[in-house]
């Protein structure tokens, strides 16, 4: 049976997901924020700052899936009306994860994209509520997956009727210690060869270090990737977590600066043809 993710059952037509006014798939998708919701203050603040270093979507976690129970676990529905705010000021359309299933249907209220996190990814009543939710879903790679587990997560969610997948690769755990995960690029090209859906990559989480961030984020860009997930504070020493992987917003300028140039320069590639 073909599945619906499939590339050939779509008859070679890509998904583009309307997110506000954009359509990732067709517009690069630069979606940025802090790791956590913390304070209206640090999240409407760095809101504006993303913005205008060229972010067109806003991310934040309001309910985090921390390692430790002890960890900061996210302000919860505050930390959601505060997206809310950030969105009404900056434009930016939103994108926080759910953990639970039974929190989908208000957390899509406040949300424009419900992201699944890495160690939810095969929660599979997560992903048939968030296939009924309306709202376009965000589902990342769970650290131990395979291409093909990820991408049947996805069809849990579109044989809910939820057209609207986005897939993240945000690396993967093997024997590397020098990074936080294995960032594993080549799923790009590989995603778009099987499936029509559009595939963003987190640099952030898939490294865990601060000065691959920019390098990698520019190998995402020239192997296809239809954007980015980084995270960014107004001042990330402060930051209650992720704080070692989270870019200051000049740097993310500078990134996002040099990925434009880069799809720029890729675009003006395409009319290369092979010697006849
Ligand atoms: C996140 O993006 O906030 C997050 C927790 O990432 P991941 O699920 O990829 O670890
Ligand atoms: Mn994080």
């Amino acid at each position: 049976m073909n599945k619906l993710y499939s590339l050939e059952q779509n008859q070679g037509r890509r998904t583009t997901v309307l997110v506000g006014r954009i359509a990732i798939g067709q517009d690069f998708a630069l979606i940025a924020g802090p790791c956590s919701v913390e304070s209206e203050k640090q999240t409407i603040l760095t809101a504006h700052l993303v913005k205008e270093a060229g972010a067109n979507l806003l991310r934040g976690g309001a309910f985090k899936p921390r390692t430790s129970p002890y960890a900061f676990q996210g302000l919860g529905l505050k930390g959601l009306k505060i997206l809310a705010k950030a969105r009404e000021e900056t434009g930016l359309p939103v994108v926080t994860e759910a953990i639970d299933p039974r929190d989908v249907g208000w957390v899509s209220e406040y949300a424009d994209v419900l992201q699944v996190g890495a160690r939810n990814m095969q929660n599979f009543s997560l992903l048939k509520e968030t296939g009924k939710a309306g709202k376009p879903v965000l589902l990342k790679r769970g650290m131990t997956s395979t291409l093909d587990e990820w991408l049947n997560c996805a069809e849990y969610i579109l044989a809910e009727g939820n057209p609207n997948v986005i897939l993240c690769e945000r690396g993967i755990r093997t024997f590397e210690t020098h990074t936080r995960n294995t960032l594993d690029l080549s799923m790009v090209p590989a995603v778009k060869e099987i499936s029509h859906l559009p595939v963003v990559v987190d640099p952030s989480h898939g490294t865990g270090r601060l000065s691959l961030i920019e390098p990698m984020s520019l190998a995402a860009v020239a192997g296809g990737a239809d954007g980015l997930m980084i995270e960014v504070h107004y001042n990330p020493p402060e930051a209650l977590s992720d704080k070692d992987q989270t870019l200051w917003p000049e740097q993310f300028g500078r990134l996002a600066r040099k990925v434009l140039a880069l799809r720029q320069f890729l675009g003006s590639l395409e009319n290369i043809h092979a010697p006849a």
